[in-house]
């Protein structure tokens, strides 16, 4: 090739540059669309709807799709918010690669617009690459892959959990002498996932916990601290950021310890625990709870019952997507792969459960909660439901309730420390729940759908 004179050398070098600069743009996204398989249409998106996320029709006036978008209505039913199908490959990945700020940004500045060429390209490189899966090494299976375990509750002890609520009380009839059984959960549920940690770790893993200690909660004090040293500025900084309105500061602000516990410490350290697990970037987040039979209440006697069951997110009410937040969240849910992700890893959590505890998985007709929040998935005894962590950890999840603490055998058999292993002192019933969540994450990380997706 030869060029006649200077002006057409530099014409063609402006081609080249202007080549580079749509390869530079082009080649993210053309990754990103390899990276999620084949690139999923609006029907598809409506499938998932329908099935995961649409609570018995409850969102029926709050998403609409049409043959070539779809769209989020506002209380006056309308259109607020659009994805158009040819933005769908970008956007999907969008939610599940930014924070909710950026989110918040997007959804407020597009509403309904389509976006351009150029504004997709430049989606693409906001995005964070976190949640790629580092090389796989043969020796040791889940090498640098990143886990968040989320312990539930925290107190350890009888006094403590008495503020959440969290423990059973029985009298053990199985016993001549009639001993009582005190269970805590939260005691359970931490040495749960200090043996699960050291299993993952053992494998090459890197494990963060939403809490470290026993009675300590995520904000790294007691609650108990908590209340008597923060509760004030908490509340206060809330008020200033009209994040809390006068009148219920008000009221906040003279409640006892327990009153406080349950109108507002709950759920705003539960947002803590899924703030702390979305700056990690997990690949995986295993959230431990311990059940009870919702049909022995108040759990003063042993149940004969005894049911597994685990939860991924999905299953909105109306009032769900009123918070400007929890829109995006549901987008990300309804756009992305993660509910897919989270449902496989629940598949292998539940033949887990079976398998090592030998329980029976629970039906929705088990339990009034079941039946009113919960919708089933294509695994028995996994149901989606719309909780506070499986609506904002930005991962693929399993949130496990594996057994009934409260069952006539499990009571006695949790209410040990013959087992001694992974540097834990607990009963066998713990450790093989640990051991359950262990080879359900290593069964995920071989899953070939799931090495292809990379996450
Ligand atoms: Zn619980």
């Amino acid at each position: 090739m030869y060029f006649n004179n200077k002006p057409e050398i530099t014409k063609f070098l402006d081609a080249l540059k202007h080549i580079f600069v749509i390869m530079r743009f082009i080649i993210p996204i053309l990754m990103f669309i390899a990276q999620t398989g084949l690139s999923q249409s609006i029907a598809d998106c409506k499938v998932r709807f329908d099935k995961y996320l649409n609570l018995k029709g409850s969102l029926d006036d709050r998403v609409k799709f049409e043959s070539n978008a779809l769209y989020i209505l506002n209380e006056k039913n309308e259109k607020e918010f659009a994805v158009y199908a040819n933005e769908m490959p970008v956007l999907s990945e969008f939610f599940e690669n930014s924070s909710v700020k950026e989110q918040q940004k997007l959804y407020t500045l597009k509403g309904c617009n389509k976006l351009s060429k150029k504004q997709l390209d430049s989606l693409v490189i906001t995005m964070n690459s976190d949640s790629k899966l580092p090389r796989s090494n043969p020796s040791k299976p889940l090498q640098n892959i990143r886990i968040a375990i989320d312990p539930g509750h925290f107190s350890s002890n009888y006094e403590d959990s008495k503020v959440e609520g969290k423990y059973v009380k029985l009298v053990n009839e199985r016993s001549r002498k009639k001993d009582t059984i005190t269970l805590v959960e939260g005691q359970l549920t931490f040495l749960t996932a200090q043996v699960l940690r050291n299993m993952l770790e053992e494998q090459g893993a890197k494990v963060l916990m939403s809490r470290t200690q026993e009675n300590i909660t995520a904000f790294n004090q007691s609650y108990a601290d908590w209340f008597k040293y923060r509760r004030n500025k908490v509340l206060d900084s809330l008020k200033q950021k009209k994040e809390l309105d006068d009148d219920k500061y008000k009221i906040l602000k003279q409640f006892p310890k327990e009153k406080m516990f349950w109108a507002f410490f709950r759920d705003y350290e539960l947002m803590e625990r899924a703030k702390k697990i979305n700056t990690f970037y997990p690949h995986v987040s295993v959230i431990i709870h311990y059940n009870v039979d919702d049909k022995n209440s108040p759990w003063t006697t042993a149940s004969q019952r005894n049911n597994s069951m685990c939860f991924i997110g999905g299953a909105f009410g109306a009032k769900d997507l009123a918070k400007p937040s929890n829109k995006l969240h549901f987008l990300r849910l309804l756009l992305g792969k993660q509910l897919h992700q989270s449902e496989t890893i629940g598949r292998l959590t539940m033949n887990s459960f079976e398998k090592n505890l030998k329980i029976t998985r629970a039906k929705q007709s088990d339990a009034d909660y079941l039946m009113k929040h919960t919708l089933n998935t294509n695994c028995q005894g996994l149901f989606c439901r719309n909780l506070i962590l499986t609506r904002c950890i930005n991962s693929p999840l399993i949130y496990g309730e594996s057994l009934y603490q409260d069952n006539a055998k499990e009571c006695a058999m949790l209410n040990t420390s013959n087992y001694n292993d992974y540097g834990v002192k607990t009963s066998e019933r713990v450790y093989l729940v640990a051991k359950s969540y262990y080879e359900a994450i290593l069964n995920y990380f071989k899953d070939p759908e799931v090495k292809i997706s990379g996450k």
